[in-house]
């Protein structure tokens, strides 16, 4: 064995495991980052205009907070260097393998370890965390001749910087999350921008703002104010929970506002009505932008819905026949969220395969475990994402059920653990009852859906719910085998709590 553990990714999930283990007096562990630097999702989107969509303050560590964040809603550049900052501060550097990218882990029963194949070279371990992202693998669409063009293209998750598009004739594909926070940032400095909407999103009024210099002080000379401000944005950003997942009605006050954004900033009626989502509120992400719409509306923009039939080594055509001209295409085009490559990578018991079990419905336990994947543990795993709060509140809940169950672990001599699959397949049954009354099963196909029109993506419900059952680990839901042979099963810790 290399090393106990092997973490895998350096966003916030993988910095976040290495500090609390090393907290909890764990040392042997190594990382595993494909990239030369850490920061994940902060790295990789250095796009015009990237920032968070919850506000910083909640959105960063409960135990690293930063009293010096600029704005409420930080820019990239700032989070980045809060996440490199974080990890010299706690020194988790000095266990980072850059440059290895994790191609395969496959568990070997006999040695009750994992194998791991990285592009520099094989690693056994004992336990694996993934800490690979939910949102850290571009996807690109399958458009006819995207291969024939020959202008400039490249997504949002990976901006050509050297390329400058004053003047140019560009066009963007898609209005999600990243395409609305490019758009406004480009669209001033572009000969011409077309804009490819397949399904207008429901954009809010963003309420961003500076953080004052008075503010910081404050936050710096007294941490408690900075605590008190997270703890309400926490809890507001609760009330969203309840319209997303119990009572999806109360959504309609929030669609009005939102839909008054549009009125505000655009006065051409027909574009109002291109832009006015038709689909429920909620049910794919809400976005934040004060700026967008008013960018939209600005003679040298125009919004194409007509579907893209193909791509030829100028333009983009589309499925009335219409050729497009374009100089660069930026594919704004999301990220592989249902699969997930890295599911792909990790094989289990008995030739298992991870994508091919959540591609069968089997999901996991708490997003972090899955029955027949000993000694493994996901962070941001299935059923973790968030429509309206902090993927870092889900990911601290995450590491600190893992530190518990290898700190039990440890305290009986254990050598696997691994979810039992009647504790797994109750709880998914749950997951999908309950996820049958939220606004993303009832409002539209959504990228939180997979082809069947299951969620695996989301929590239905609140994220202090998720807390509270990753607070401590139970140890009664997993087989634990000390050693090789004789399996005990269940609750081997209650006499060592
Ligand atoms: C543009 C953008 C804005 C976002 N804004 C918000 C927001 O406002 N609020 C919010 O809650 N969430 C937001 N998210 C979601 C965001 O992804 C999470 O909040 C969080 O950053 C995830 O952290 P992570 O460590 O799990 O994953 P990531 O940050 O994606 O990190 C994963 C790491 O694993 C590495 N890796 C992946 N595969 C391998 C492999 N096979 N081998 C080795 N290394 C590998 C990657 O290189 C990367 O460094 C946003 C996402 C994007 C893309």
């Amino acid at each position: 064995v290399n090393a106990r553990i092997a973490i895998v990714g350096t966003g916030f999930a993988g910095l976040g495991m290495a500090i609390r283990l090393k907290q909890a007096g764990i040392d042997d562990f190594v990382i595993l980052e494909r990239a030369a630097e850490p920061g994940g999702t902060w790295r990789d989107n250095t796009y015009p205009g990237c920032a968070c969509d919850v506000p910083s303050h909640l959105y960063s560590f409960s135990f690293a907070p930063n009293p010096d964040w600029s704005r409420t809603y930080s820019p990239q550049p700032e989070i980045r260097e809060y996440l490199r900052r974080t990890a010299e501060r706690f020194d988790v550097n000095r266990h980072v393998r850059w440059n290895h990218d994790l191609l395969d882990a496959t568990w070997d029963d006999e040695a009750q370890t994992w194998e791991l194949l990285t592009s520099q070279g094989p690693l056994i371990v004992q336990f694996l965390i993934m800490g690979t992202g939910g949102l850290s693998n571009p996807s690109v669409p399958e458009i006819p001749g995207i291969e024939r063009f020959e202008g400039t293209m490249f997504h949002t998750a990976s901006w050509d910087h050297d390329h400058v598009l004053d003047g140019e004739r560009v066009a963007i594909i898609g209005t999600g999350a990243s395409a609305i926070q490019v758009i406004p940032q480009i669209q001033p400095t572009v000969a011409h921008l077309d804009v490819y909407q397949r399904t207008p999103p429901w954009v809010m009024p963003h309420t961003d703002r500076r953080v004052t210099r008075v503010e910081r002080a404050l936050f710096r000379r007294l941490p408690f104010t900075q605590r008190i401000v997270r703890a309400i944005v926490y809890g507001l950003r609760e009330i969203y929970a309840v319209g997303f997942t119990k009572r999806p009605a109360i959504m309609r006050g929030a669609a009005r506002v939102a839909k008054s954004n549009i009125d505000r900033h655009v006065s051409d009626p027909a574009l109002r009505a291109t832009l006015t989502p038709r689909f429920e509120f909620g049910c794919k992400r809400v976005l934040l932008s004060d700026t967008y719409y008013p960018a939209l509306a600005q003679p040298n923009v125009e919004v194409v819905t007509t579907g893209i039939r193909e791509i030829t080594a100028g333009a983009i055509v589309t499925a009335d026949g219409v050729a497009h001209p374009v100089d660069t295409i930026i594919l704004a085009t999301g990220f592989k969220v249902v699969d997930n490559p890295a599911n792909a990578l990790l094989n289990g018991r008995e030739g298992r395969n991870l994508a091919k079990d959540l591609l069968d419905g089997k999901g996991a336990y708490l997003g972090t475990t899955a029955h027949g994947y000993p000694n493994l543990f996901m962070l941001t795993g299935p059923n973790t994402g968030l429509g309206h709060s902090s993927m870092v509140f889900m990911i601290e809940s995450q590491i600190a059920y893992i530190v518990d169950g290898l700190r039990r672990l440890d305290r009986v001599g254990a050598r696997t653990v691994e979810v039992r699959e009647d504790v797994q397949v109750a709880f998914n049954g749950e997951l999908q009852r309950r996820m049958a009354r939220t606004v993303w099963s009832t409002g539209c196909a959504s990228w939180y859906l997979d082809a069947d029109g299951r969620n695996f993506t989301l929590w239905p419900g609140f994220t202090w719910e998720y807390r509270r059952r990753t607070r401590q680990f139970d140890v009664s839901s997993y087989d634990v085998s000390p050693a090789r042979e004789g399996v005990v099963r269940g609750d081997v810790s209650s006499a060592h709590r």
